[in-house]
């Protein structure tokens, strides 16, 4: 099997989440993260896939709630994931490494912070990362039961991938990010053409995901806090004396513009 031949599919869930699909030519299939069950067994049926493993990331429940029809559907399929998480049939931590067959070697990436244990997952040869909740387009997911400390140590490990490693968010929040990314850098042009792609994208109802590590490194400020120190500082009013101290500022800052969003 050729690795090139894996097709990346994001199918659209609730309002603005994506269940990945990771398809081998032979139509066996990888799903990441399964918040409604109709919504993958209507797609498998649709394009006659064969569904044979499922990947969780963490807990919440639009990621987890299809487990149990899925179950009920599929009892022989294994599903990865924390050991915190009730259905999980293959039980595994960061730094694992395992191999799905037609699909070829996961490594198991530990980013937690959004969510106190939220998995990543790594298809090596591909370089595609199935990052959830931890990092989209222009922007990251809040904290939850997670931590900053934690969450600034998770980007700085999905930093460290290569370039050309494709990024899988769980939710199509890409345009609302660079509306708050902009507020934080005016002037990054990188972040204007990003937005002036994705809103063509949105227009025509394509999703602005997959997106590359290394262009969200031009333009996700939760990536760049350790370049934009003085910046986070004077919006935040925080001091910002390193990239952890940074991050942890305009995570919370973000907080509050959004909500000052809403009431306008
Ligand atoms: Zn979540």
């Amino acid at each position: 099997m050729q690795p090139t031949s894996l097709r990346l599919v994001p199918v659209p869930m609730f309002n603005d989440n994506y269940l990945w699909l990771l398809i081998a030519p032979n139509g066996n299939t990888v799903a990441v993260d399964v918040g409604d069950y109709d919504v993958l067994d209507t797609y498998l049926q649709a394009h006659q896939l064969t569904l044979t493993t499922v990947l969780i990331t963490h807990h919440h429940r639009d990621h987890t709630a299809g487990l149990p029809e899925l179950k009920k559907k599929h009892p022989h399929v294994p599903i990865y994931g924390s050991a915190t998480i009730t259905g999980i049939t293959h039980v595994v931590n960061g730094g694992d490494i395992f191999t799905i067959a037609d699909i070829g070697r996961l490594l198991v990436l530990d980013i937690s912070g959004h969510t106190k244990i939220h998995l990543a997952f790594y298809q090596l040869t591909e370089k595609i990362l199935f990052c959830s909740d931890c990092l989209f387009s222009a922007g990251c997911g809040r904290i939850f039961d997670g931590d900053p400390v934690s969450f600034y140590q998770s980007i700085q490990k999905i930093s460290l991938l290569a370039d050309d490693t494709r990024l899988c968010a769980a939710h199509e929040y890409t345009l609302s990010n660079l509306e708050f990314a902009l507020a934080v850098e005016p002037d990054n042009i990188s972040m204007q053409q990003h937005q002036q792609r994705c809103t063509v994208l949105r227009q025509q109802n394509q999703p602005t995901l997959p997106t590359r590590l290394g262009d969200e490194k031009h333009y996700n400020p939760f990536l760049r806090c350790h370049l934009l120190g003085q910046r986070i500082r004077l919006l935040t009013g925080e001091p910002c004396e390193n990239g952890q101290h940074a991050f942890t500022a305009l995570r919370r800052y973000k907080n509050t513009w959004q909500a000052e969003t809403l009431v306008k």
